[in-house]
């Protein structure tokens, strides 16, 4: 049997026949004959203008893919063959929500023959689903004699169809809202998604996208040119809102920021993208639904390519296409601007630090993230703020829809997404058992912080917002360890004026009252950037968190040192204040960074200003180099603060913000305890005072470890004080320094498994 010509149609030639089917297929709609008749005319006018000898439409009834309407099977199986979702090759693309192409179609391993149709002369098979708010009614395919595949073109002239017919199919009420609703329900079961606990924590609440998904009501165009409009004037806007963006932000170190709007300049501006979004709209869309047309395109091209900075670049083009859906429906704004209604449990792909604060405090009980790493600096706010965060969770966007009832157990790694009444309950009662534990954590609030054998250990706190003060009453903590002053900066939308800075500091120490601050001098650059801040030359940085961040740009821009060292100083006039400066790399930068304080320092004296009643000064160990230097810089120090985030992230080479890395390598690694006894043992021979105030020291195992290193001081995120006292409470130093000896000079391959059974041999419990 000769075939029909299956002449692979051009990209113009796939826009008009995209065209005429539309055209077509609205009068058809518009005709006066009943549904079954019109959709037997649609699937003839498809098959047709697809030069294909099958067409054929499954609709969603009574919760199986029913064959409503087909040219070139056997019309003896309209309404006879019927699928389960899943089921077949049209089962499985309702399922998957997935288009196939398929050059043998009885190859598939899903493929399931129907006597009924008469299908087995038909070798080729492509089908696509019919989508009515995200969830699949119905599938429409074709089927050729011939063994090939079909074009691409062909596949998106298909795809186009298929939206248009959801709309259609819609309108005839085809498809009966109960069945939808039937299928929604089947799709909107309980589900379980596991991820890597960021911050602990329990949390219940909705759904709630930090960037809201707009729902596209209207498919079909009324006016082709007045969407062309549409469409041109959303791309003037979102041109002009990305300029204004990179125009800002030519910040240094602003690093992975500014590559990412250079990307997204370089998708605003792609004439192929705009391109394809005009054909979409000649082909009879709105411009809503070519927006989106195009983006299904891309994102099936994509998912065909294995790329993992492909796969990076298909999230910027996402979120891209978002702004430009957003724009033009006028829905504009993250969750955050539009206000939490409900207690919520924040969806999203990534968050920066800022973009968290921006949520109201009372509402927000948690976050999912597709990605996240323990110590991104959006992780440490949550952390300041006591919102637990799943992070890492495959699959989250494809699974958690907008509303949906959510319960989230950070201290096991799971969510549940709409869950059944067992788990709700399982979770109540897990609830109830952490709050006892906090119960029995606040209650050692007034305890001292001491060892079994007697010793004063020094726990102080994170801070860095003058929300975040109250904590230190709260816990009963010695003060705060680490007080990151660039927060202010990251909250606010202009640089913070020296006024304000000072009023901020001295807020601060007010409610820290006689328990010392010490405040850490800006560190911005790396995750933190400041779009206001700008940066002379044009800097692209590879490799942000190792380039122009902290002291260094403190240094280099000195007005902004000597800004907030008069602020500073001011602020603690009659007191006693404590600084420290970030990742010194070599002990100069201490001197260059010390002598912007002393001459502030007489400048104040000068103008008989009120000073301090001593400053006392201090490094942040974050840079390996430094470590060598420790004999030359100690003696110009009173402390030196081990910031453990940055210091392993460059003692492993491994970047900490990156989700790939999270879980590569391990705080109780060999290599860093070794780095810091011997760190530790050059304090205690210089005297200088030595703190851990990275994330590492608010984990209790781990802070056993650092006790058998040596170090008593410790600042912690105030969630983990009451966890580190009820375990140093249980603990004999010389017995943990001994075994931290041992399993240092001959390191095991696992440390933290032998630590942990060293500690459970001796009764030392854990959470
Ligand atoms: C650190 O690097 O460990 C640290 C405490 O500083 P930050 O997390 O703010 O970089
Ligand atoms: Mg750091």
């Amino acid at each position: 049997m000769t075939s029909a010509p299956v002449g692979p149609v051009n990209s113009s030639s796939a826009v008009s026949a995209a065209r005429t089917i539309l055209t077509r297929l609205h009068e058809v709609m518009a005709s006066r004959q009943n549904a079954q008749a019109k959709l037997n005319t649609v699937v003839e006018v498809i098959g047709e203008s697809l030069h294909s000898e099958v067409c054929s439409i499954y609709l969603l009834r009574e919760g199986m893919l029913e064959l409503f309407a087909t040219r070139g099977l056997a019309q003896e199986a309209v309404h006879v063959t019927r699928m389960a979702i899943g089921e077949g090759l049209v089962g499985s693309i309702a399922a998957r929500n997935e288009t196939l192409n398929l050059a043998e179609a009885a190859a598939h391993p899903d493929f399931s023959y129907r006597p009924e149709t008469g299908e087995d002369r038909f070798h080729s098979f492509a089908g696509v689903p019919i989508v009515r708010r995200e969830r699949s009614v119905g599938v429409l395919c074709v089927q050729h004699v011939d063994p090939r595949r079909y074009e691409e073109i062909e596949i998106e002239a298909l795809q186009t169809v298929a939206m248009v017919l959801s709309e259609l199919i819609a309108n005839a009420e085809l498809v009966d809202e109960e069945d939808f609703l039937g299928l929604a329900a089947s799709l909107t079961g309980p589900e379980q998604l596991r991820g890597l606990t960021l911050v602990k924590g329990l949390a219940a609440g909705v759904a709630v996208y930090h960037q809201p998904r707009i729902t596209i009501e209207h498919i079909v165009a009324e006016d082709t040119e007045a969407e062309r409009q549409r469409v041109y004037m959303a791309f003037d806007k979102m041109r002009d809102q990305i300029d204004r963006m990179a125009s800002q932000a030519e910040f240094g170190g602003g690093g992975e920021h500014d590559e990412v709007l250079e990307t997204y300049r370089m998708f605003a501006y792609d004439e192929g993208w705009s391109r394809r979004i005009n054909e979409a709209i000649d082909s009879g869309l709105t411009a809503e639904a070519a927006i989106e047309r195009v983006q299904q395109r891309t994102r099936m091209r994509m998912r065909q390519i294995d790329d993992p900075l492909l796969a990076d670049r298909m999230h910027d083009l996402e979120d891209l296409s978002n702004r430009l859906l957003r724009i033009v429906s006028g829905q504009l704004g993250t969750a955050a601007s539009m206000g939490l209604r409900h207690d919520a449990i924040l969806i999203a792909r990534n968050l920066g630090p800022a973009e968290l604060l921006e949520y109201d405090k009372r509402r927000l009980k948690g976050v999912i993230l597709e990605e996240g790493s323990l110590t991104a600096h959006v992780i440490i706010v949550a952390r300041a703020m006591g919102i637990p965060v799943l992070g890492r969770v495959k699959s989250l966007r494809g699974v958690v829809r907008e509303g949906d009832p959510l319960l989230l157990d950070a201290d096991q790694g799971i969510a549940f997404v709409r869950p059944t009444r067992d788990m709700g309950i399982a979770f109540d009662e897990r609830h109830a058992k952490t709050r006892e534990r906090q119960a029995a954590y606040a209650a050692l609030r007034d305890m001292q912080p001491v060892t079994a054998c007697g010793e004063r250990i020094t726990v102080m706190v994170n801070a860095g917002l003058r929300e975040d003060m109250p904590n230190v009453s709260l816990t009963g903590a010695d003060g705060v360890g680490l007080f990151r002053t660039e927060f202010q900066f990251l909250v606010s939308a202009t640089l913070p004026s020296r006024e304000r800075q000072t009023r901020l500091y001295r807020d601060v120490m007010d409610t820290a009252g006689d328990k010392p601050v010490v405040f850490r001098t800006v560190d911005i650059g790396g995750d933190k950037s400041l779009p206001y801040l700008r940066h002379d030359e044009d800097h692209n940085e590879e490799n942000p968190a190792m380039g122009w961040r902290a002291l260094r740009v403190a240094l280099e821009r000195d007005g902004l040192l000597k800004v907030q060292a008069r602020a500073l100083l001011e602020a603690s006039a009659g007191r006693t204040l404590h600084v420290m400066f970030p990742m010194i790399s070599e002990p100069w930068e201490f001197d260059a960074a010390k002598a912007v304080f002393d001459g502030q320092l007489a400048w104040l004296r000068g103008q008989r200003k009120a000073l301090p009643e001593a400053v006392k000064f201090g490094a942040m160990l974050e840079v390996p180099a430094l470590a060598e230097m420790l004999d030359v810089l100690c003696p110009k120090l009173t402390f030196l603060s081990v910031g453990t985030n940055d210091l392993t992230q460059f003692l492993f080479a491994a970047d900490r913000s990156n989700p790939k890395l999270a879980e590569r390598y391990d705080w109780l690694s060999p290599a860093i305890l070794r780095f810091l006894r011997r760190v530790s043992r050059t304090c205690q021979q210089h005297g200088t005072l030595l703190t851990v105030c990275g994330e590492m020291g608010g984990r209790q195992l781990e802070a056993l470890a650092l006790l058998g290193l040596g170090i008593r001081r410790l600042s912690i995120t105030p969630a983990a004080v009451g966890p580190i006292k009820s375990m140093l409470r249980q603990v004999h130093l010389h017995e943990i320094e001994e075994e931290m000896n041992r399993l240092l000079d001959e390191p095991a391959q696992d440390l933290r498994a032998r630590l942990l059974d060293w500690a459970q041999a001796r009764g030392i419990t854990f959470d």
